[in-house]
């Protein structure tokens, strides 16, 4: 197993080089083939199996530099693993210069705004949050072609599922869209078969 098996461009490969991880977990091996595809999937796997890279590797690949709008939205349901996650899509994205922005709670919403307003390809967030800047018109869904859901069993024990459906109603339906998940329960099963394209169903 080896990265150089998928079609990854130079600037992915180094970044990945940089960071030490010399060849795909598990999860990776399944999860970046089928997402470079821009299928959709859902994957059963544990937080320190890779999963983050597993989304932001294809995510940071496909991302296209020269569009000026967010592509890509990664919902969380902790602060904590939304800056993670950002400070992981930077890491990969590294020489590409893919930009990333987290939105949360807690944090000045003006901030917040003016880094949406700037070149932003990937946004990962909390779904309160990015719910508001939806409503308030400071988050452009328009060109939205990537979705990830992190955690959603998480999402489902904090009350953030249905949010979670009302951001998915928003965005773009020509998309690709990633759930993962340690557990998936019955609501979590739902919003798959809700909002996604024929999933293929991973688990590690
Ligand atoms: P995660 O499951 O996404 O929280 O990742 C767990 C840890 O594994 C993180 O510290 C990553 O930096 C690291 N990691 C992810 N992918 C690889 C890889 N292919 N090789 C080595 N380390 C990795």
């Amino acid at each position: 197993k080896s990265f150089n098996d998928y079609k990854l461009s130079e600037d992915i490969l180094r970044a990945l080089g940089s960071l030490g991880y010399e060849q795909p977990t598990d999860v990776q091996s399944e999860v970046i083939p089928i997402a470079l595809e821009k299928k959709d999937l859902t994957v059963k796997s544990q937080t320190g199996s890779g999963k983050t890279a597993a989304f932001g590797i294809p995510i940071c690949e496909m991302v296209d530099w020269e569009e000026n709008k967010p592509q890509a939205l990664i919902l969380t349901p902790t602060r904590e693993l939304a800056d993670q996650v950002k400070d992981d899509i930077k890491n990969i994205g590294r020489f590409k210069r893919i930009k990333a922005t987290a939105v949360y709670g807690k944090q000045p919403f003006a901030k917040q705004k003016e880094e949406l307003n700037q070149k932003c390809h990937v946004v990962v967030g909390t779904p309160g949050r990015v719910w508001d800047h939806i409503q308030r018109g400071t988050l452009d869904l328009e060109r939205m072609k990537y979705l990830v859901i992190d955690e959603a069993d998480e999402m489902l024990n904090m009350g953030f599922i249905e949010q979670v459906g009302a951001i998915i109603e928003e965005l773009p339906e020509d998309r690709m869209t990633l759930l993962f998940s340690a557990t998936l329960p019955q609501d979590v099963e739902k919003l798959c078969h809700q909002y996604m394209k024929n999933p293929l169903d991973i688990e590690i």
